[in-house]
């Protein structure tokens, strides 16, 4: 290849980092200003630039713009600043990029697959450069965070997943899959939008939106084969569900929204005990928003609950409730409740709002999964704080404007006792001269790793035994400094350690349940984990 396409391919190049031999041997010469410069320095240029912006979406776009240019650079800034950079490339920044997609839309990233692909589904996967595809995601737009229906412009969301899958779990670029399944908008805004990008109808639904579904994933199998992991993103309840159980039985898929979430927040819940005292069992949760993060994670904490204690986990349910946009869920509404939500139509009287379930329920733990912001009030956070010693309260919700509370308001209204983590960043809060750092209940704890230990022991299906392993992996990584903090998650700064540990476990659980195809098992997974991540050092082109 001739040089000046060697400086255009993000695969390969490194701008000024290129050597001089290297200048020799790959016609670069004249291409490049003479100065050499190292890996280092330009991380340190780009850091420098990226703070100059105030905006955060410019950041974001900066990012986006590095990554299309350099692809080990954008990594390596990435992982060396995950700190800083996760609330840009990730929530709540892609958040904003999304419902922006339209305007600062520069170059396709991803694959996009619309109702116009129907029939074709496989030559357009074949479209795709990389062939040696592991991880795909793939989101429909129709829940984009908590910001509803973002139809095609969703693509945000596993360009953003993708670049954590290598960053934070070392998954090679190459062999990531961003896709967006455009079947429509209901988001009238959007569909009045002359620069809109994406399909300008309404949403298929039933048969259409089933049948294009159906193509997209029995022509992911036919090109990639069963190893590939396919991960559902940001779908909206009433496909999400039945999505993941039906392809369950055939696919390697996995929803993070459902299960991811549900690991997270287990891990949180099991490393909080180590504070608050009790088991599982003794605690009694309170959910605001019974939907895909709502019912994913109730049935986890159920199913973990269960088996620590031999009970059945009809009888472990009881522990745990739920209020949706109309109440608390109880028997008596049973008739005209979606069926996820059924198993948690308990026998009570119903009541209306949450602030009253607060106050009758008396949970230990109230979670917010609503995609409502303000939704956990001065009554509420009170309330929590009147009967516990220290309430346990998780916003989950994205991005910072749908956060249930914030942190500090946590802390103040609480007096300081809340243990406090929220699904998008918060700074530290400061409360009566101790400073408290809040954790970040973010399912990009788990999925790159989860995922890492899928794809290096080859598994063939998602069993739930794997999500409990990747939370326990993940609540063991908690330190006593994290704790003293207030925090109940370790700092995203040894994610990349933390990774390889919940991959190993997963991938531990995988060989157990024989559901592993990377024979024979390697005999230490965390080595083996640490070997299998990619590096964004460059490489010398001889
Ligand atoms: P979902 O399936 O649409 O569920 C939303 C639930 O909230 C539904 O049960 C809905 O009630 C309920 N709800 C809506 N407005 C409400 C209100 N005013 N009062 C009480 N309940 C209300 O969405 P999801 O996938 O669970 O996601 C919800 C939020 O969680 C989003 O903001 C998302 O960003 C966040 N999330 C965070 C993480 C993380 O890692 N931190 C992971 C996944 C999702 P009805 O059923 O009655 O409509
Ligand atoms: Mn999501």
């Amino acid at each position: 290849a001739s040089g000046y396409s060697l400086l255009r391919d993000p695969h390969y190049n490194k701008g000024l980092a290129f050597t001089e031999q290297e200048r020799d041997a790959h016609y670069l010469r004249g291409l490049l200003p003479p100065a050499c410069l190292s890996q280092e320095l330009q991380e340190k240029k780009l850091m420098h630039n990226l703070r100059q912006y105030q905006v955060p979406l410019q950041r974001y776009m900066a990012m986006m713009d590095l990554q299309e240019a350099n692809e080990k650079l954008f990594y390596r800034v990435l992982i060396d600043n995950v700190e800083e950079l996760l609330p840009v490339v990730y929530t709540p920044t892609v958040g904003e990029a999304c419902q922006k997609y339209g305007s600062i839309f520069r170059r396709p990233q991803g694959l996009y697959i619309s109702l116009k692909e129907k029939g074709k589904i496989r030559e357009v996967l074949k479209n795709w450069p990389e062939k040696a595809i592991q991880v795909i995601v793939v989101t429909d737009g129709e829940r984009i965070l908590g910001l509803g229906d973002l139809g095609c412009q969703g693509m945000g969301i596993p360009v953003g997943k993708l670049s954590l899958y290598t960053a934070l779990g070392g998954i090679r670029p190459s062999a990531c899959l961003p896709i967006t399944i455009d079947v429509g908008t209901n988001n009238q805004k959007l569909l009045k939008d002359e620069f809109y990008i994406g399909l300008r109808r309404r949403r298929a639904t039933g048969q259409e939106y089933a049948e294009l579904l159906e193509e997209f994933m029995s022509a992911v199998k036919q090109n990639y084969g069963e190893k590939v992991l396919i991960q559902f993103e940001d779908f909206a309840n009433h496909n999400a569900f039945g999505l993941l159980e039906k392809y369950s039985k055939t696919h390697l898929v996995f929803n993070d929204d459902i299960q991811g979430t549900a690991s997270v927040v287990l891990a949180g819940v099991v490393a909080a005990l180590n504070v608050v005292g009790g088991k599982l069992r003794d605690h009694t949760f309170l959910f605001l928003g019974a939907g895909e993060a709502g019912t994913g994670i109730a049935e986890l904490i159920g199913l973990e609950m269960s088996k620590q204690t031999n009970t059945p986990i009809e009888e472990c349910r009881k522990r745990i409730w739920l209020v949706d946009s109309k109440g608390l869920i109880v028997k008596s509404r049973i008739g005209t409740l979606q069926y996820f939500k059924k198993p948690w139509a308990h026998e009570h009287d119903f009541v209306k709002n949450l602030s009253e379930a607060v106050k009758v329920i008396k949970p230990t733990v109230l979670v917010g999964s609503s995609g409502v912001g303000r939704t956990f009030t001065k009554e509420v956070v009170e309330a929590m704080a009147s009967f516990n010693e220290r309430p346990i309260i998780l916003s989950l919700s994205n991005p910072t404007s749908q956060s249930e509370c914030t942190a500090e308001e946590a802390y103040t209204w609480s007096k300081g006792r809340a243990i406090f983590a929220s699904g998008s960043p918060f700074n530290p809060v400061e409360y009566e001269g101790k400073t408290f750092v809040p954790g970040q209940a973010n399912n990009a704890y788990i999925f790159p790793g989860f995922g890492l230990g899928l794809v290096m022991s080859g598994a063939i299906r998602v069993h739930e035994d794997m999500l409990i392993a990747a939370s326990e992996a993940l609540a063991s990584q908690v330190t006593q400094e994290d704790f003293e903090k207030g925090s109940i998650y370790p700092s995203f700064k040894n994610i990349r350690k933390i990774s390889a540990q919940i991959a190993a476990k997963v991938a531990a659980k995988v060989y157990e349940l024989g559901l592993a195809s990377r024979l024979p098992r390697p005999e230490n997974l965390v080595k083996y984990a640490e070997s299998c991540m990619y590096s964004p050092l460059y490489r010398q082109y001889r």
